[in-house]
C-alpha cells in the first residue's frame, strides 16, 4: 500500500515522500484513514512504530481547509493541541509536524517548560494553529492568558501512560476542562491501565480502537545478558565493560534515579571514558547540548534515566547497559529498543543486583525469554543472588557463554573465569530439559522472523485484516471498547 491510497492531500504526499518514506507502516495505515474520517481514537502504540506520522498527517490534512496566508493573528488561532510527557518528545514531534507542514501555510509551534516564557508568548501572539506541549508549560501560558484555548479542534495526548507515571494526569484533566466539547480527540499509550482507561472514557467519544502489535522486542539479533553483580561493584564493571567494547561503540546506560544519572557520568568522566549524563533536572539547553554530543559521537557513553530517554530518536547503537533494571518490565523493551535495530545485531546488558531479582524475572515474563547470566571474574554477585527464588534461574556454564562477552570476560581482573565448584551452591531446582535459548517457556520460537500481528484491531470489525478499510464507527460502549485493551503490554 501507498501513502497515495490513504487520502492525503498532495501537499502532505509531497512532504511525505521528501522525508523517504516510501510505506506507511501499520499504524499509518490504520490510524490515518480513522482520524481523517473524524473519529476519536484510542491508540496503542509505542514511540518507533511511526505513530507520529500516523496522528500528524490527518490532523494537517483535516486542518489544510483553515490553512491561511494572512498575517492577522485572528487568522490563526490555536486549533490543535498534541500533549507530550517530555520536552525532548514535544520537541520531537514538533520537529515532525513542521517537516510534514512544509507545504501548507500552517504555523506550529512548540512549547515547554525550563525556558524562558517570553519567547513563546511572542510566538503565540503571531497566531499558532498547531501547538505542541507539555502539560505545565500549557497551563502557565493558560494561567498568564497567553494562549487561548477556546478554538482547539483536535486533541493529542501522546504517550498517556508515560504522563501518568510522571503525575501529569491532573493537569490534563485541567486541561481538558479548558477545551470545547466538540473536538477531535486522541490518546495514545503502549500500555493501559485502569487510570488510562479511566482518562480516556473522559476524554474520547465513542473512539476507534487501533492497536498496532508491539515492536519485535526480542529480535534475535539482540543478545541479552544478565551479569549478576554486587552492588557495590555495578560502577566498576561497567568501567570494565565499556573499556573492553570496541573504541567506535557507543553506549547508552540506563539508571533509575537522576542523582545517580550524574554520578556515574562523572565516575566514568574520572576513568577516562567520555561520558555524560541526560535526566529531567537538566535545564533544556543542557539536554539538547547533551544529546547532540551523542548524537554526533562526541561523547561514547550517555547515561540517562527513563524518563529523559523515552521516545528519544536516537540511531541505532550496538548496545544499551541497564545499570539498574528498570522497575517496569515494559521499559525494558523501551530501552533495548535502541539496539538490534533493523536487522543490526545488538547487545542488551544489565547489572543485576541480589535486591533487583524479582524485576529480572518480571522481565523475562514479559518477553517470554529466560535471560543468559553470566558473572564476570572479580565482579561476583552478593552471597544471597543464586538463594531462594534465585535459584529458579539458570546459571551459566562456560560453554554457553555468548561469544561476544568473551572480551570482557576474558580480560577481568583476577584472570581466569571462575570455575563452577568455586561459585556459590546451586540449590535444588526442578529438573527441566532445557531449551534452545531461542524457544520461550510457553513455545514461542523467537528465530523465526517477526510477523506483525498486522490486523485492523478496532473493535467491532475483527473480521477485517486489511488496513485499508475505514473501519466502521463502533457502536459499543466505551468501558467495552477500552476492556479490549486492557492487557499489560
Ligand atoms: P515515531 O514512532 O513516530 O517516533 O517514528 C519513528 C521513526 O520512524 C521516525 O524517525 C520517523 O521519521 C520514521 N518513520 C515514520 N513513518 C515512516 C514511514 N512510513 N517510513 C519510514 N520511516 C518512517
Amino acid at each position: 500500500m501507498s501513502f497515495s491510497e490513504l487520502g492525503l492531500i498532495p501537499e502532505i504526499l509531497r512532504a511525505v515522500t521528501e522525508a523517504g518514506y516510501t510505506e506507511p507502516t501499520p499504524i499509518q495505515r490504520q490510524a490515518i484513514p480513522v482520524v481523517l474520517a473524524g473519529h476519536d481514537v484510542m491508540g496503542g502504540a509505542q514511540t518507533g512504530t511511526g505513530k507520529t506520522a500516523g496522528f500528524t498527517l490527518p490532523l494537517l490534512n483535516r486542518l489544510a481547509r483553515h490553512a491561511s496566508s494572512s498575517t492577522s493573528p485572528a487568522r490563526h488561532p490555536v486549533r490543535a493541541l498534541i500533549l507530550a510527557p517530555t520536552r525532548e518528545l514535544a520537541m520531537q514531534v514538533y520537529e515532525s509536524v513542521k517537516m510534514y507542514s512544509k507545504h501548507l501555510p500552517l504555523r506550529s509551534t512548540c512549547i515547554y517548560g525550563g525556558v524562558d516564557m517570553n519567547p513563546q508568548i511572542q510566538e503565540l501572539r503571531r497566531g499558532i494553529e498547531i501547538v505542541v506541549a507539555t502539560p505545565g508549560r500549557l497551563l502557565d501560558h493558560v494561567q498568564q492568558k497567553t494562549i487561548a484555548l477556546g478554538q482547539v479542534e483536535f486533541l493529542i495526548l501522546d504517550e498517556a501512560d508515560r504522563m501518568l507515571d510522571m503525575g501529569f494526569i491532573p493537569d490534563i484533566r485541567r486541561i481538558l476542562a479548558l477545551l470545547p466539547a466538540n473536538r477531535q480527540s486522541l490518546l495514545f499509550s503502549a500500555t493501559f491501565s485502569d487510570e488510562i482507561k479511566k482518562l480516556a472514557d473522559q476524554m474520547l467519544k465513542n473512539p476507534q480502537l487501533i492497536e498496532v502489535a508491539r515492536r519485535n522486542m526480542v529480535s534475535e539479533t539482540i543478545t541479552h545478558i544478565v551479569h549478576p553483580v554486587s552492588s557495590g561493584l555495578k560502577r566498576n564493571l561497567l568501567a570494565h565493560i565499556v573499556r573492553h567494547e570496541d573504541e567506535a561503540n557507543q553506549v547508552l546506560v540506563f539508571v533509575d534515579t537522576k542523582f545517580a544519572c550524574s554520578r556515574l557520568a562523572h565516575f566514568l568522566e574520572r576513568h577516562g571514558i567520555s561520558a555524560d549524563a541526560i535526566h529531567g533536572d537538566k535545564t533544556q539547553q543542557a539536554r539538547t547540548e547533551t544529546l547532540e554530543n551523542f548524537k554526533s559521537g562526541k561523547v561514547r557513553v550517555l547515561v540517562a534515566t527513563d524518563v529523559a530517554a523515552r521516545g528519544l530518536d536516537i540511531e541505532d547503537l550496538p548496545s544499551v547497559i541497564n545499570f539498574e533494571l528498570p522497575h517496569t518490565a515494559e521499559d525494558y523493551v523501551h530501552r533495548i529498543g535502541r539496539t538490534g535495530r533493523a536487522g543490526k545485531s545488538g547487545k542488551a546488558v544489565s547489572l543485576v543486583s541480589s535486591e533487583e531479582r524479582h524485576r529480572l524475572a518480571d522481565i523475562q515474563k514479559l518477553i517470554k525469554l529466560e535471560i543468559r547470566q553470566e558473572i564476570v571474574p572479580g565482579y561476583d554477585p552478593e552471597p544471597d543472588f543464586f538463594d531462594a527464588d534465585g535459584s529458579r534461574r539458570r546459571r551459566t556454564a562456560a560453554p554457553s557463554r555468548p561469544a561476544d562477552a568473551a572480551p570482557a570476560a576474558a580480560a577481568a581482573p583476577g584472570g581466569e573465569r571462575r570455575k563452577r565448584s568455586d561459585r556459590p551452591e546451586r540449590s535444588e531446582r526442578p529438573s527441566r530439559s532445557r531449551q534452545p535459548s531461542h524457544i520461550a517457556a510457553d513455545g514461542f520460537d523467537f528465530s523465526k522472523p517477526y510477523q506483525q500481528k498486522d490486523k485492523l484491531s478496532v473493535t467491532g470489525s475483527e473480521g477485517e485484516s486489511e488496513g485499508n478499510a475505514i473501519p466502521q464507527k463502533s457502536q459499543r460502549p466505551i468501558a467495552f471498547l477500552l476492556g479490549g485493551l486492557g492487557r499489560k503490554h
